[in-house]
């Protein structure tokens, strides 16, 4: 048995007074005792009296197969499939160094994440929630991984072919992307039939369904068509973000789990789609990294059920272990520290289907533990501090 020690603890949901004792054993946790409580005779405990444990971060918007530099969408289809394998073993590396124990890839290239899960790994690494290819249209955003569909017909047996290869859900790219020149990230790539298709075939076969939506028509078809949960749900038009009270409430009502994938390490340079919006609307992109953060503030305030995800890998501003950045968007968009570390534990591991297994310091739960030094409650900068990190009860040697 194995004990984690720290003078603050959050336990997914709040936080806990006086800290806590977290008992692990087999890789679960077996007890959550007062932080002043005496260790189990025999028990090694890591102590941390200024530190806060917490339950491992969940980043629920990764890519495993880009390397986080600038282009790596585009290049996709560049690495055989070994250099591929090593590219994801070092996307979850870095992840788990920054004290993620949990992702959920929503851009894998030809099942590769869903190959390298099924292969032996040696080492620790955190647990994959995996997509598979995205579903996309001929030629439409992201299309280079594989996940291109045309018709009704196609569309069905693509989440067929994804159930059979064992996804835990299935993304669709409902609109363009700013990623993947010649897309229009304003329009639909289905139509609503189409996309009532996927979700009612994915539906069938106990899967939820994921859409990624800019467009405002692009997050109205994807509340129509009764999807679980929306990424980056932009609101976009042609004159701005046009996120209504209206349609937030929606949202609420229909508990969609809304992955805004915030945060940045650095100045993110615009891809020409990215750009040629920023140019028809007069903004920065630092404008808009400031407005999307209000904007996901409001969405927060209005009882949408915001989980954090970070896009990592995309670009060199979006690298593999961004999250602790997203969660610090969040509170700078106006949302509480506490519901930010919710939105990134207990809210996300929910949004993953793994709520019952994950995401809170619970007896019975996986010994997904991360101790950052500081208080995140106080000053969310400490999650960015991770002292230790463990998946499963056991700790990577690097990230020690
Ligand atoms: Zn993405």
């Amino acid at each position: 048995m194995l004990g984690v020690r720290a003078g603050r603890a959050f336990d997914g949901e709040r936080a806990v007074p006086g800290g806590a004792l977290v008992l692990v054993d087999d890789g679960r946790i077996v007890g959550v005792e007062p932080g002043g409580a005496p260790a189990p005779e025999g028990c090694e405990v890591l102590e941390a009296p200024g530190g806060t444990v917490l339950p491992g971060l969940v980043d629920a918007h990764v890519h495993l197969c880009a390397d986080g530099t600038d282009g790596s969408l585009d290049r996709i289809e560049e690495p055989g499939e070994d250099a591929m394998a090593a590219i994801i073993g070092q996307s979850l590396r870095r992840h788990l160094a920054a004290g993620v124990t949990t992702v959920r890839d929503l851009g894998d290239r030809r099942f590769a994440v869903l190959d390298w899960r099924s292969s032996a790994q040696r080492g620790v690494y955190p647990a994959v929630v995996a997509a598979g290819p995205p579903i996309t249209s001929v030629g439409g955003h992201c299309a280079n991984m594989g996940g291109a569909a045309a018709g009704e017909d196609q569309l069905r047996r693509a989440v067929q072919q994804r159930a059979e290869r064992g996804v835990d859900v299935v993304k669709v790219m409902v609109s363009g992307g700013f990623a993947t020149a010649g897309t229009q990230v304003m329009l639909c790539q289905f139509t609503l039939g189409e996309l009532q298709v996927v979700v009612g075939e994915a539906h069938a076969a106990g899967l939820p369904v994921t859409a990624h939506a800019h467009g405002l028509p692009a997050v109205h078809m994807a509340m129509a068509a009764g999807v679980d949960g929306i990424e980056h749900c932009s609101f976009l038009t042609d004159k701005g973000v046009a996120q209504s009270a209206d349609d937030l409430a929606r949202l609420a009502e229909a508990a969609t789990a809304v992955c805004p994938t915030l945060g940045l390490a650095g100045a993110l340079v615009p891809t020409p789609n990215a750009a040629a919006l920023l140019a028809k609307l007069g903004l920065t992109m630092e404008q808009v990294t400031e407005m999307n953060k209000r904007r996901v503030g409001q969405m927060h305030a209005a009882g949408v059920r915001v989980v954090s995800g970070s896009d990592g890998g995309i670009a060199a501003a979006k690298p593999h272990g961004l999250l602790p950045v997203s969660v610090a968007f969040l509170a700078e968009g106006g949302v509480s520290t506490a519901a930010a570390l919710a939105s990134a534990t207990s809210l996300a591991t929910a949004a993953c289907g793994l709520g019952d297994r994950k995401g809170r310091l619970r007896v019975g739960y996986d010994a997904d533990l991360l101790v950052v030094d500081g208080d995140p409650v106080a000053d969310i900068a400490a999650l960015a501090q991770p002292a230790a990190v463990f998946a499963g009860g056991r700790r990577p040697a690097a990230a020690a």
